[in-house]
């Protein structure tokens, strides 16, 4: 079902008139995690005037260690209504798990299923059964091919909105948070009809390689990007290190457009 083979046209997902896929670069931009309401609000009117299409933010929260902050969780997600009530932004957002799925898929416009779930069977089924469009993050260890047959997981249970995301994949290499793979990009566009988009945040963790790799990532011919803005990166709860402050978000967007 994801093979361009059996689709040649490229698939574009539509939601409330903002779309992924084709020839335009969609942003989706916000803070890793909802912490509050002042936090959220401030973020969301920035990175709309800056002109993100999309809000992201994580309400359930799939944390390395349990100790750390584990997500704002409903009330997280009841921020995230507000402030696309407040901004128009539809809102992307992590599902984690099936106990959790009916309420982050009643606020959530586009779910997430992140790196750390890519094989998570029962969770892809689950969302194959959404009407919902569902952003699937490339594993840290999964290959090109093992994303799509999660891809594949999702539209074999009636779901078509699968929208796929490269964002870095563990290597050897240490200096980075991970290694960002553009190559996935071109290699997802030859074999699949479905938009790619690249989250360099999460890719390299550190926030001064975000605009360049974005650069990069549209040059090659992704059909969007996730980027994490935060206003205070120093007192993030989560993922600081590679959160931009909002005018250099805004320098970013400046850039993207300046390619076209
Ligand atoms: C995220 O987008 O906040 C996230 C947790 O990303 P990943 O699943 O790619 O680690
Ligand atoms: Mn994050």
């Amino acid at each position: 079902l994801a093979n361009r083979t059996f689709h040649p046209e490229d698939t574009v997902i539509d939601v409330e008139g903002h779309t992924i896929g084709g020839d335009h670069v969609a942003v989706i931009a916000g803070p890793c995690s909802v912490e509050s309401e002042e936090q959220l609000m401030t973020i969301a009117r920035s990175v709309k005037q800056s002109g993100a299409a999309f809000l992201r933010g994580g309400a359930f929260k799939p944390r390395t260690s349990p100790y750390s902050f584990q997500g704002l969780q409903e009330e997280g997600l009841k921020l995230l209504q507000q402030a696309k009530a407040a901004t128009g932004m539809p809102i992307v957002t992590e599902v984690m798990c099936q106990d959790t799925f009916d309420v982050v898929e009643q606020y959530g416009d586009i779910l997430q299923i992140g790196a750390h779930n890519m094989q998570n069977f029962a969770l892809l089924k689950r969302a194959g059964k959404s009407r919902k469009p569902i952003l699937l993050k490339r594993g840290m260890s999964a290959t090109v091919e093992e994303l799509l047959m999660s891809a594949e997981y999702i539209m074999a249970e009636g779901n078509q909105q699968v929208i796929l995301c490269e964002r870095g994949i563990r290597t050897f290499e240490t200096y980075t948070r991970n290694t960002l793979d553009l190559s996935a990009v071109l290699a997802i566009k030859a074999l699949s009809h479905l938009p790619v988009i690249v989250d360099p945040s999460h890719a390299c963790g550190k926030w001064e390689m975000v605009e360049p790799l974005s650069k990069a990532a549209v040059a090659v011919g992704a059909h969007g990007l996730m980027i994490e803005v935060h206003h205070q990166p120093e007192s993030a709860l989560s993922d600081g290190a590679q959160s931009l402050k909002p005018h250099k978000f805004q320098r970013l967007m400046d850039s993207i457009k300046k390619m076209g």
